[in-house]
């Protein structure tokens, strides 16, 4: 009988991230200053981050950072995570391919976001903060950060987006259970929050006014600082603890994955599976494809434009190179929350721009679609984003069925879903439709961006 789950022991839990940007032949460009247009130092950015984390977001010379104790011992709680072989995923597609996925949904939170949360929380522990802040959307990020502030004795203050705050009132309950004050934003704890209600009282709130409320709020307290969940270098560095882990994994199962995909919001966890996969194709040339599956609705990998932008949409944070549909860009309503994201990881978009990875659109349908049959063939109700990564490893499989291959496909399955009930319910009901952004809409937002490079 084929083996199912490969599992690696508490040991094994890595003692080192990945810092691939050692390894890149062309280098990230610098983040920009957006008063001055002077490249960022790490100096810039310690009034808002934890310094060692800001240090972590601008090093490119180690290609490894030690993970602390305390932050491995906490990885203990559900690390190391199993990697799975999709049996019954390749029976219902009857595929020739061998489908793998790394799964993520162990987390007690429910996601990978986890991984860099834990290590954000231990930095502003050591350093003497006493205070953090974040905000959240859909409350994924606000979840795992709770859990990780209350591991290091940190106050956490998440400003939730409002219309979520009464849309998902079950995440707002993890992150109170775990001690965290959760704020409906936009608030009148901060004057970018009263501002807004002055002008329009009934404003249901945006991720840009969150992190404005969040970043003000850290700025002007004092041991206080914000934390952010996705995109920037040191997330997707703390998320590479999946990649190497499914490496060995891979290693056991006596395969190597020919693709390795992942859904794709701000980065992290496509960063966290690919990255060390792709170490293998700077280092030593080895053939792997790396697929970043992004939602129609929302698609800056593949339709975006490579520029300066900034990484908010109120544009106070520094100007980033990335891929991007404009900070401007209103995403359709789609059920991936976590996927509404303009723009791609720094990182992410230099190694897009140099040819290393590949990126698909998917319709919000087909990831519902994809998701069923997951959920009726391996028994795991994947998160709406996560399900973007399935319907793009379901379209290998049947290529490889259709050109009578062997496949070998990795995928990382980043979340369940089974606090997304309601998006499955309107899935099931009939009531969901596809969102293609028109390219003219994209050409449009765009055009209203400063050009900077
Ligand atoms: C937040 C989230 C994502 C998207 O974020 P990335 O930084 O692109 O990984 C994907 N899946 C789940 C389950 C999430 O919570």
């Amino acid at each position: 009988m084929a083996t199912k789950k490969f599992i690696l022991s508490e040991k094994e839990i890595p003692q080192a991230w990945y810092n691939i940007v050692a390894d890149m032949p062309h280098k990230p460009m610098s983040p920009l200053n957006p008063a001055t247009k002077k490249p960022l130092t790490a100096e810039d950015l310690y009034p808002i981050f934890a310094e060692e984390l800001c240090k972590q977001e601008l090093n490119a010379t180690d290609a490894w950072i030690e993970i602390p104790d305390e932050v491995r011992d906490m990885y203990k709680i559900w690390r190391p995570t199993p990697l799975v072989r999709a049996l019954g995923l390749e029976k219902a597609l009857d595929t020739p391919a061998h489908i793998y996925f790394k799964n993520e949904s162990v987390s007690p939170v429910g996601s990978h976001k986890l991984n860099s949360a834990i290590a954000q929380a231990y930095y502003c522990k050591k350093q003497g903060v006493t205070n953090i802040t974040t905000e959240t959307g859909a409350g994924q990020w606000g979840a795992a950060l709770s859990l990780a502030a209350k591991a290091f004795g940190l106050e956490l203050a998440v400003y939730m987006v409002k219309v979520s705050y009464h849309q998902k009132p079950y995440r707002r309950s993890i992150m109170q259970t775990f001690g965290a004050q959760v704020i409906a934003s936009p608030s009148m704890s901060t004057k970018a929050g009263r501002k807004i209600l002055t002008e329009h009282p009934n404003y249901q709130g945006s991720l840009g006014t969150a992190i404005s409320e969040a970043i003000e709020l850290a700025m002007s307290t004092p041991n206080c600082k914000y934390t952010l969940g996705s995109v920037l270098n040191h997330v997707s560095l703390h998320q590479t603890v999946i990649g190497l882990e499914a490496e060995k994994q891979m290693e056991m199962a006596g395969e190597y994955p020919d693709v390795v995909i992942a859904c794709f919001g701000g980065g992290s966890n496509f960063s966290g599976i690919a990255f060390p996969f792709l170490r293998h194709k700077l280092r030593d040339g080895k053939e792997i494809r790396l697929v970043a599956a992004e939602p129609a609705s929302c698609p800056k990998l593949t339709k975006g434009v490579f520029q300066y932008d900034f990484g908010d949409e109120a544009g106070y944070t520094p100007l980033l190179p990335m891929y991007t549909l404009g900070h401007n860009f209103a995403p359709a309503n789609i059920h991936a929350g976590g996927l509404r994201y303009h723009g791609a990881g720094t990182i992410v978009s230099q190694l897009k721009k140099d040819g290393y990875l590949e990126a698909v659109d998917i319709d919000q349908l087909d990831t519902f679609k994809a998701a069923t049959l997951f959920a009726q063939s391996e028994g795991i109700i994947p998160a709406p984003e996560s399900s973007h990564a399935i319907a793009a490893a379901i379209q290998e499989a049947l290529k490889a069925k259709e050109e009578g291959k062997k496949r070998c496909i990795l995928f990382n399955l980043s979340g369940h879903g089974l606090i997304d009930m309601t998006a499955y319910d309107q899935y099931l009901a009939g009531d969901l439709v596809n969102y293609s952004l028109p390219d003219s809409e994209i050409e449009k937002n765009i055009s209203e961006l400063d050009k900077i490079i």
